[in-house]
């Protein structure tokens, strides 16, 4: 497949940062950039590299409180205050940075940017890897998120006529804040495939969260348990997602593809490899063209090693979207660059020798003979037996 996309870029995004220390480093961005250009990946045809621009109020207050946007623009002289509390700020997670609100505007515009595009058809497939910032909520920030991209550029797709808009968020962290600002609206289906709350922020994401009142069954959750890797993983994106998908009939993919599902990944405790990775982008991609002529919105999202992971995972995002797959070495070039940029070896191999298939999905459930296979089903089956019915599903 040779599609249009437009990668929204520019290194202004990597000012989205929360100061040394933090775990969501900057620096995951411009190393992801770099390999994919020393791949030539960004050179394809059929690519076109924007600058972001900054989402307005207006934009941002589709989902967002108005008050809570105005306190953000204030925030670096308030930082002390009972306000920044209120509004999620002033922990370890969530210090705040100067610029906050310019550069998260940014983030949030470059979502919408992507989306656009999209939706009016002047691309296929819009991406931007400096978005997916999944747990901001409409009053409050939350685990790293000022403002809710994904929700934001869906909401905007609605506002635009979209009728039925999928999301599906892979990232090993639920995504609560976009399954929270459609809970109740049927025209957005989210479903996000997590490490359980068990082990892991923000603690939600479990089967019987599905949406209320008209939105009821239109919020799908996968809570997997902690050690869960490719075969197992892919496993359950394939019992879930794709029946979902084809009953809702989406107009439009936004997928939400957080990285820190690595078993390198230093947040999280689930098992994959990016060779896992890549397999469940080629099903997005897949599903996209299948059911919604191929209009496909990427954002990224977390992944915390930024130097052995992000790079070679969206690489691989940006050379699935734009048309084939990349293997072999690392290019020395981006070697030498990231060894500048960051501390530690940098990888030597763009995969991680995986074979990136799931294990099979049509054995009988309880059939699994794997030592956490049975937590593992029952946790497919769980999200199953919750949703399925409300889309005409047999569970
Ligand atoms: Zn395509
Ligand atoms: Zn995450």
């Amino acid at each position: 497949m040779s599609d249009s996309t437009l990668v929204v870029w520019d290194e202004v995004l990597t000012d989205y940062d929360h100061g040394p220390g933090h775990p969501l480093r900057p620096v995951r961005l411009d190393l992801t950039i770099a390999l994919a250009r020393s791949l030539g990946v960004l050179q394809r045809p059929g690519v076109t590299i924007a600058a972001p621009q900054a989402a307005a109020d207006d934009v941002l207050e589709l989902v967002h409180d108005p008050a809570y946007v105005g306190f953000v623009k204030v925030a670096p002289d308030e930082v002390m205050s009972r306000l920044a509390l209120r509004y999620g700020f002033g922990n370890g997670d969530n210090p705040v940075f100067e610029r906050m609100h310019e550069t998260s505007a940014l983030v949030t515009g470059a979502s919408v940017q992507a989306a656009a595009a999209v939706w009016s058809g002047r691309a296929q497939h819009g991406v931007n890897l400096s978005g997916g910032l999944h747990h901001a909520m409409r009053d409050r920030a939350s685990g790293f998120c000022v403002y809710d991209d994904p929700a934001v550029a869906i909401a905007w797709l609605l506002g635009a006529g979209a009728q039925r808009v999928a999301y599906v968020d892979v990232d090993v962290h639920h995504g609560d804040g976009v399954q929270a600002a459609f809970y109740d609206d049927p025209r957005v289906l989210t479903v996000s495939l997590h490490e359980s709350g068990r082990t892991l922020f923000p603690g939600t994401g479990w089967p019987d969260e599905i949406g209320s009142g008209a939105g009821t069954g239109f919020a799908a959750n996968v809570a997997l348990p902690a050690g869960t890797d490719d075969g197992r993983w892919l496993r359950a994106y394939d019992a879930v997602v794709p029946e979902l998908l084809r009953a809702f009939r989406p107009q439009v993919i936004v997928s939400q593809l957080g990285c820190d599902t690595h078993r390198l990944d230093p947040l999280a405790h689930l098992n994959c490899t990016v060779d896992g990775q890549r397999a469940a982008y080629a099903r997005m991609h897949q599903l996209a063209h299948e059911l919604c002529d191929g209009r496909w919105v990427v954002l990224g999202g977390g992944g915390y090693d930024p130097l052995a992971v992000v790079p070679r995972a969206w690489t691989h995002a940006l050379a699935e979207v734009t048309g084939a797959r990349v293997d072999g070495t690392v290019p020395e070039e981006w070697r030498d660059y990231a060894t500048q940029r960051v501390d530690g070896t940098p990888p030597d191999s763009l995969t991680d020798g995986a074979s990136g298939s799931a294990s099979p999905v049509d054995a009988p459930a309880r059939a699994w003979d794997g030592p956490d296979g049975g937590a593992l089903d029952r946790a497919i089956q769980a999200s199953r037996d919750a949703v399925f019915g409300h889309h005409d599903l047999v569970a």
